[in-house]
């Protein structure tokens, strides 16, 4: 099969992602194998590729996939050959913790991340174990389908922490895939609730989305917005956003930081600025699989229809550098088979 292999953690500038040629596994006990046709690309794979996240080496990266069914292990049940599922960050957990126990497998020590501790969608097949994929509700295409699996489900998680209720108001620092798919949650779940947007640079291309899909203010982290934020969810691969979060959280308030590494550190946090008044902060690690289950069912519903920016899977490397450098709106997406 053709996919994209990292090999050594380099700069995105670099163009690590090679194409290769690489032999497709049959699945084994309860495993299946996917024909992926559509990948989404996140933020993480960049912190993977540029050596922010440690990953096995070589590897395929790509967690938020959408195929078909092509071939079932031979214990595997659930599911019929050419049914459409997703995979998401989640590839594996032990089930057997404390962490599995308590229904928060996301924090599992022996946690795996598809495409980081296993091989993961730049490819044209994935092998994945059963209990770890997601029927995809028929409202969406296999391109909408992908980001919602790793920047929607995550967002969805994030919002889940913000401890969020209608009529608060919230700050999104950031406005990428999964702040953008976060928007349209918020709209259905939290009607009255006013959404303050904080990007780079005004007139960038997340400002300009988050204009057109009309929140209620939008500008550059730095500013002060027009009333003080009882939610906050910063989304930045930077360290500043966290503290400009803080400095406009209302007393009480609750940021939550949704991502897994910050590029550059969080400095000069001051104690009665940024923290005093039971501020609180907290960060999103990794997902379980209930939350995609909910996430899918609830983005159904709405119906969540993220912006999607195509490219093909030898692309990836581009998209991954447009990603870096902020320059499309929404999520990026690998189409991988149409
Ligand atoms: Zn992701
Ligand atoms: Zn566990």
């Amino acid at each position: 099969m053709r996919a994209m292999v990292l090999k050594k953690a380099s700069p995105i500038e670099t163009n690590p992602l090679v194409l290769e040629d690489v032999p497709v596994t049959q699945p084994a006990g309860r495993e299946i194998l996917l024909e992926i046709s559509a990948c989404g690309v996140c933020r993480t794979e960049l912190d993977e590729i540029e050596g922010r996240l440690p990953t096995k080496l070589p590897v395929i990266p790509g967690h938020q996939i959408v195929g078909r069914i092509k071939d079932l292990g031979p214990d595997a049940s659930r599911y019929r050959i050419g049914q459409r599922l997703g995979v998401a960050w989640i590839y594996r957990a032990c089930g057997l913790c404390c962490f599995c126990n308590r229904g928060l497998e996301n924090l599992c020590d022996r946690f795996m991340g598809t495409g980081c501790d296993a091989d993961g969608g730049y490819a044209e097949y994935i092998l994945v174990h059963e209990d770890f994929a997601y029927p995809i509700p028929d409202t969406f295409e296999d391109h909408e389908a992908a980001p919602l699996l790793c920047a929607g489900a995550i967002g969805y998680r994030a919002l889940k922490l913000t401890g969020m209720r209608d009529g608060e108001t919230i700050g999104l620092f950031g406005f990428g895939s999964s702040a953008h798919i976060q928007f349209q949650l918020i709209k259905y779940l939290f009607p009255t609730s006013r959404i303050f947007v904080f990007t780079r640079r005004k007139g960038d291309a997340p400002s300009e989305l988050a204009m057109k899909m009309g929140a209620d203010w939008v500008g550059e982290t730095g500013e002060t917005p027009p009333e003080k934020l009882d939610c906050a969810i910063d989304t930045t691969p930077i360290g500043s956003p966290v503290k400009e979060a803080l400095r406009n959280l209302e007393k009480g308030g609750r940021l939550v930081m949704n991502l897994i590494r910050k590029e550059t550190p969080i400095t000069d946090l001051d104690y009665a600025s940024h923290l005093w008044g039971e501020r609180e902060v907290k960060s999103v690690a990794n997902i379980t699989r209930t939350d995609v289950q909910e996430f899918l069912e609830v983005a159904a519903k709405i119906p969540i229809r993220p912006e999607v920016k195509k490219f093909r899977l030898e692309e990836a490397n581009e998209a991954l550098l447009m990603l870096k450098r902020g320059q499309y709106r929404g999520s990026g997406v690998l189409i991988i088979k149409c």
